[in-house]
């Protein structure tokens, strides 16, 4: 992997970063295929819409279609016929948001299947074994998803675990080899829930390992937007300039511009695509429920600057109609508007990075999302 920085807009990056199935332009909006497929889309959907990387799910695909068959398969990218990159979390988030009866070892996290209750573990070295099997081209080391609140005592131990985690995913990653030829290239996670000094201790242990890239994890779980916001300028200031930095898990069109503020370069979030099943569209004037009534008679598209599909071809009062009915439609062409809108926004912020608007840009969005309740 190279990463190259091409421009700076204050601590605002537009950057490269090549990977052997491709290259990623950054800033980047990953759409989440949880199962290694972005719901209720097709492949053809997502070559349409630009979409560069796709995030997939490490806990899923261990217990379904499982590693075994993976492994035969030739990865995940021979299986769902993707051939740009692709990147997987370790799975860790998941075991304690859904698996059953878990629990922490040293050694590694225990776990019920929330499928069938059968026992598992996540070791750092197993979940190398698995990452090395899904074949995903960025591969994120097994950490503890704080969630919030947390006490400063709590967050301390399992920063300090995490670390100790993300050095032996290292080791195992570094005496293991890509099983399907392509180059993987593993991120750690910054963790510390919103403790500025844990945080910033964090870090510090983690570059001291040199991963080649860095992610903030254990944010947007339900604290302050105000602490979010710190915590992510304090790291975008303190984590290496020369590798890419990730924001787990975020998020709304203004946490996005105001992140890249920060200095980040990637995100992930199932905002657009959840939002969109659920009749709630993001356009360049702001968020709007289209189910509402005030949309019954109204033609023209959701967003008249967006060239996407549903927006091409179908008027606001059709994609109402389409909900109201339940038509299996109507998300689907929500989920495509939603996601080229996100896709959209990354690009304009890659132009504005260049060309020095970017603070007009992030102005523009602030003035768009402000008012609107940006929960998601
Ligand atoms: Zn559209």
């Amino acid at each position: 992997m190279k990463f190259s920085i091409l421009a700076r807009d204050g601590s605002a990056r537009r950057g490269q970063i090549q990977l052997e199935r491709g290259i990623v332009e950054t800033p980047i909006f990953m759409p989440i295929g949880t199962r290694g497929s972005v719901k209720t889309l097709e492949r053809r959907d997502l070559d349409e819409m630009g979409a560069q990387i796709i995030l997939a799910n490490s806990y899923h695909l261990y217990l379904r279609p499982g590693i075994e068959f993976l492994e035969d398969y030739g990865g995940i990218h021979q299986f769902i016929k993707w051939d740009r990159p692709l990147l997987t979390d370790s799975g860790g988030y998941q075991v304690f948001s859904l698996s059953e009866l878990n629990h922490i070892k040293e050694d590694g996290v225990y776990f019920r299947s929330h499928l069938d209750g059968s026992r598992h573990i996540f070791t750092p070295e197993s979940n190398v074994t698995v990452q090395r099997a899904i074949g995903a081209d960025i591969i994120m080391a097994l950490d503890e998803c704080q969630p919030w609140p947390v006490t400063r005592d709590y967050a301390l131990d399992s920063l300090q675990r995490t670390t100790r985690w993300a050095e032996r995913f290292l080791e195992a990653f570094n005496t293991s080899h890509p099983l399907y030829g392509q180059e993987q290239v593993p991120f750690a996670i910054v963790q510390g829930s919103v403790y500025d000094d844990l945080r910033a201790q964090s870090a510090e242990d983690l570059m001291e390992l040199d991963f080649p890239g860095y992610a903030i994890g254990g944010l947007s779980v339900g604290e302050p937007k105000e602490d979010m916001y710190r915590i992510t300028r304090q790291l975008g200031e303190s984590l290496p300039q020369a590798r890419p930095r990730y924001l787990m898990g975020v998020g709304t069109p203004l946490d996005i511009v105001e992140s890249v503020a920060a200095g980040i370069d990637m995100f992930d979030c199932v905002i657009p695509t959840r939002n969109a099943r659920n009749s709630t569209v993001f356009t360049r004037q702001g968020k709007l429920q289209i189910k509402a009534v005030r949309h019954s008679r109204e033609r023209g598209p959701l967003d008249p600057e967006c060239g996407c599909y549903t927006c091409r071809t179908y008027d606001r009062a059709h994609l109402r109609y389409l909900f109201h009915v339940n038509e299996f439609s109507a998300m689907r062409l929500a989920t495509i508007h939603n996601l080229t809108y996100y896709l959209d926004l990354m690009q304009a912020i890659r132009e504005s990075i260049a060309s020095g608007v970017f603070e007009e840009l992030r102005q523009q969005v602030t003035q768009a999302y402000r008012e609107h309740d940006e929960t998601g």
